[in-house]
């Protein structure tokens, strides 16, 4: 499952930064999510326990925040929203594949003890 492995990573930068904040527990992991980064917040939910247990982030609450995803339109020399990946500018129809933001998954904050 490539959530489970997206989670590894997570929790490998948080434990990395809350060790270099000398916190005993991590309370909260927040993470922001790409509409279009191709992973199911279901499986990340999934995934959370069963990666963070054993470490000071077992019992952590996860935050996830949906971040829409944007495409660039080179006609227009705009942003436009995409939901579903790239596809017609809705000002000229041009298609775009260009996008801009909204296909990363990266931890937005930690809350620490
Ligand atoms: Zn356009």
């Amino acid at each position: 499952m490539h959530e489970l492995s997206l989670m590894e990573a997570v929790r490998d930068q948080a434990l990395a930064a809350a060790n270099a904040d000398g916190a005993i527990r991590i309370v909260a992991i927040r993470l922001r999510v790409g509409e279009q980064a191709g992973v199911e917040v279901g499986a990340l939910r999934f995934a959370f326990p069963v990666v963070m247990a054993g470490t000071i982030a077992a019992g952590a609450e996860l935050g996830i925040e949906l971040e829409p995803a944007e495409c660039h339109c080179a006609v227009c020399q705009a942003p436009f929203p995409a939901p579903q990946g790239c596809c017609d500018c809705p000002r000229c129809g041009t298609i775009s594949r260009r996008l801009l933001r909204g296909r990363d998954l990266r931890l937005l904050s930690l809350e620490v003890e």
